[in-house]
């Protein structure tokens, strides 16, 4: 049996910001995630030679704290502000709407990876375990994965996308309070595929190697190369909108790509050739209808709390938030 005083389930920025806080006051923290590194929705890529960001894209901060910390991963030459505005292929960028926007060196995922690195042996990590099932007891709870390992913790903090975590309490989820139910029911997300496309030669972009269209099918086409990350061989990422990843999501990969492969075609300089093409798919890629707090204790329970980018707001600033405020929130049950 594993047992651990907190047990997180999720790995990405809201599951790392929770065990910074909660590890700093000596209790035994463990953090389980599906898959095969920390970071989640941070996803970075090799390709090749190169390497692309395929998830998050850069981050902005608006808030004290979240600056606090960035200015810490500037220091260190983790973060860099890429560019403070992306054209959306009629006008220039924006240079001046006050907003950085940060990139990882190496790429996000490097950003979860940094904070891996920081936890050190203060949490119990378990990678590719997916929690399947969570079920209270007199003490706390009771959580098993799909090998069928069992994990006992007091409390437990859910970070995955919510329709995900709803998924891992099953028939407990007609445990929750009525309006806890409802408003965790609500958040819902709009999915993202996107492609991937090692190229040789010229890809005409303007500065900084970006184009931001949220208004067009592909909303989003960066060189991975001018961007920093991929200093050896260019690597482009296409986001489909949020409208167009839906008519897409479905159909066969290869129809997918070939799709999004045509979208590139007319940013080619003379003579220059994609040479390789992956597809990726986010099912639950950013909340569009969000709890407006922080994050959900859920009451007549032993302590359970919801995190993540869909409590406040949806993007990596929001994640890293909610993970400080649930971790902080947890505390004070255990
Ligand atoms: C395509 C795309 C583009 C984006 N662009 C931007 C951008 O440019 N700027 C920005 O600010 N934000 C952007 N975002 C959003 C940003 O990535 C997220 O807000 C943030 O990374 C979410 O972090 P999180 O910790 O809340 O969730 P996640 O990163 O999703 O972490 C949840 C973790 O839970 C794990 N998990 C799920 N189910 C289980 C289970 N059953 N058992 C164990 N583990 C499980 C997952 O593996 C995952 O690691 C983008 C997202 C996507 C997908």
């Amino acid at each position: 049996m594993n047992q651990a005083d907190v047990l997180i389930v999720g790995a990405g920025l809201s599951g790392l910001a929770a065990a910074q806080i909660m590890s700093q006051r000596g209790l035994k923290m463990m953090v389980i995630d599906k898959g095969r590194s920390v970071g989640g929705r941070l996803a970075t890529r090799r390709i090749g030679q190169g390497v692309a960001d395929h998830g998050a894209q850069f981050f902005t901060v608006r808030s004290a704290i979240f600056q606090g910390h960035v200015n810490q991963w500037q220091e260190n030459g983790l973060v860099y502000v890429w560019s403070k505005g992306f054209s959306d292929g009629q006008r220039a960028p924006q240079e001046y709407d006050g907003h950085a926007r940060y990139a990882t060196r190496g790429g996000m995922n490097m950003l979860a990876k940094h904070i891996q690195t920081e936890l050190g042996e203060r949490i119990d990590l378990r990678l590719n375990t997916r929690l399947t099932q969570l079920e209270a007891e007199e003490h706390g709870w009771l959580a098993q994965d799909e090998q069928g390992q069992s994990y006992t913790a007091r409390a437990v903090l859910l970070t995955a996308p919510v329709p995900q975590s709803l998924n891992i309490l099953g028939a407990m989820v007609e445990q929750l309070a009525p309006d806890d139910r409802a408003s965790l029911q609500r958040i819902a997300y709009s999915p993202c595929v996107c492609g991937l496309f090692g190229v040789e030669g010229e890809v005409m972009l303007p500065d900084p190697g970006a184009l931001q269209r949220p208004q067009e099918a592909i909303s989003w086409i960066a060189d991975n190369q001018r961007k920093g990350i991929s200093p050896n061989a260019r690597v482009m990422t296409l986001h489909a909108s949020p409208a167009f990843s839906q008519q897409l999501y479905d159909i066969p990969e290869h129809e997918a790509l070939t799709t999004l492969q045509d979208a590139l075609r007319p940013y080619l300089g003379a003579g220059a050739r994609i040479t390789q093409a992956e597809l990726k798919k986010w099912r639950y890629a950013q909340p569009t209808v969000l709890h407006p707090q922080r994050y959900l204790l859920a009451s007549q329970l032993p302590p359970l709390a919801f995190a993540g980018d869909a409590f406040g707001e949806a993007r990596v600033e929001g994640a890293f938030l909610s993970g400080l405020e649930a971790g902080e929130a947890l505390l004070n049950h255990v």
